[in-house]
């Protein structure tokens, strides 16, 4: 019989003993129970203050994209990720718009929406007319939630109450716009909307249901764009493909998922490094895609009246410099500080712009000799190490494999063998 998942009190363990535990309920060696002990290199204290059932740390690599300027400073930013070629594809191109003045970013403001959502009701337009007029009243509940917030400039800002029709009926939902200024926002809306939520089923004598934050994020709208000069990219030929290639993406989803990942190949890389919320920013770029009822991409691209290609982005980028992860994790608070940002804004400008620089990258690559060859270099290191090669017998399988235009595990394997007899 297997062993049962259910590990009552497994909460109330130390680290060693959640992983002596695990030895014997998965059959662990020692050595990989050593590997998990070390994985962490936090504290384990602040790992298990920060999820709950902690074992250890994932490191993801964290390395600096180079020869960014942006709104007219260089800047190095922090990407973590596990991909290759992400880091790489942002310096490169970078590089070659760094004539024309590199990045140029803005950001529509740094409200969030709470919702809440009323069900029960049979007259919702006019429960919709009491709420409105309570605006002031919510807004001193709002604000009352949060004297920090209001210190520093931000608190409730506006009230929009909306009606939809669900399968289960009209539903009347409040949306409360809150301004939370350098923090992403999730816990100081929520509250907002919790403490709020009962009197609006005492007002309108419906019922309060969920209340939570929206990541589409849609009042903190992050905007970069950027011109690559013809003649630097290799010529008009490679300006229309990339237009070409932007445009597939933005008439079909199958393409524009692809197209969309990539970008957020570079956002969700800074937004790990900062500390912020992945799943949070990767929703509300994707539901911001979504927008007017299809799927599409997030960039634009187009040729200025010099024949040059201008390339440009929007997405909501709900990112804080306190609050989260953001303010207890020391590889965070260092890449900030490589970053050198003193707000919110100019981190979701620069995330914004690394998204473009990334998206760039992939279009021209895309669109010329094709992702795999520069991807696969890096690619092929990995399934070397995969296939046991250590030490410089990486490099040398890797190369034979891409020398091969092969690049499998089981080759891998062979060449080692090879390579190991000779
Ligand atoms: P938080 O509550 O930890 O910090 C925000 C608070 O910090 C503010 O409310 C304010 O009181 C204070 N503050 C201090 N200096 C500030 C400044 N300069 N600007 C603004 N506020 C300042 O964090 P948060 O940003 O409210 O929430 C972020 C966390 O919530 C993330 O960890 C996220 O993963 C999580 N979360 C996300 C979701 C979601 O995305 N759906 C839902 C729930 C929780």
């Amino acid at each position: 019989m297997e062993n049962s998942s259910r590990l009552s009190g497994f909460y109330q363990l130390g680290q060693d003993e959640r992983l002596n535990l695990l030895k014997s309920h998965c059959a662990l060696d020692d050595a990989t129970i050593q590997t998990l002990k070390d994985s962490s290199a936090l504290p384990f204290d602040l790992v298990n203050r920060l999820v709950e059932n902690a074992i250890g740390g994932f490191t993801v690599p964290l390395g600096i994209a180079t020869n960014m300027i942006i709104d007219g400073q260089d800047i190095l930013i922090p990407m973590a990720t596990e991909e290759s070629s992400v880091i790489a594809a942002v310096g490169n191109t970078a590089k070659q718009c760094r004539d024309t003045g590199g990045f140029f970013t803005s950001l529509s403001g740094t409200e969030m929406i709470a919702q809440v959502q009323i069900i029960g009701l049979t007259d919702p337009w006019t429960a919709r007319a009491k709420v409105l007029e309570r605006k002031d009243e919510i807004a001193d509940i709002c604000n009352a939630c949060d004297p920090v917030l209001i210190k520093l400039g931000g608190g409730f800002r506006d009230l929009e109450v909306r009606i939809i029709d669900t399968r289960s009926g009209p539903m009347v939902i409040v949306h409360l716009i809150v301004d939370t200024r350098d923090a992403m926002g999730a816990n100081a809306v929520n509250t907002m909307a919790e403490t709020l939520a009962p009197r609006l089923s005492e007002w309108t004598g419906g019922k309060h249901h969920l209340r939570i934050l929206s990541n589409l994020a849609d009042r903190r709208v992050a905007r970069a764009r950027a011109v690559w000069k013809a003649e630097a990219i290799g010529g008009s030929d490679i300006v229309q493909g990339i237009i070409a290639a932007a445009d597939f993406a933005d008439a079909d989803p199958y393409r524009a998922a692809t197209h969309n990942k990539g970008i957020m190949n570079g956002v969700s890389a800074v937004t790990l490094a900062t500390g912020n919320d992945t799943r949070a920013i990767e929703a509300g770029a994707h539901a911001f895609a979504a927008r007017t009822g299809r799927y599409r991409s997030l960039s634009h691209y187009e040729v200025t009246p010099q024949g040059d290609l201008a390339g440009s982005i929007e997405l909501p980028m709900a990112l804080g410099m306190v609050g989260g992860a953001t303010k207890v994790h020391p590889t965070a608070q260092a890449c900030l500080k490589i970053l050198g940002v003193t707000s919110a804004a100019r981190l979701s400008g620069i995330a914004a712009a690394v998204g473009l620089a990334q998206n760039f990258g992939a279009l021209k690559a895309l669109s010329t000799v094709g992702i795999q060859q520069g991807h696969m270099a890096l690619h092929a290191q990995n399934i070397a190490i995969a296939a046991g090669a250590v030490g410089d017998e990486i490099a040398r399988v890797a190369l034979r494999m891409t020398d091969a235009k092969t690049i499998r595990q089981d080759v891998a394997e062979s060449i080692l063998v090879e390579l190991r007899q000779t």
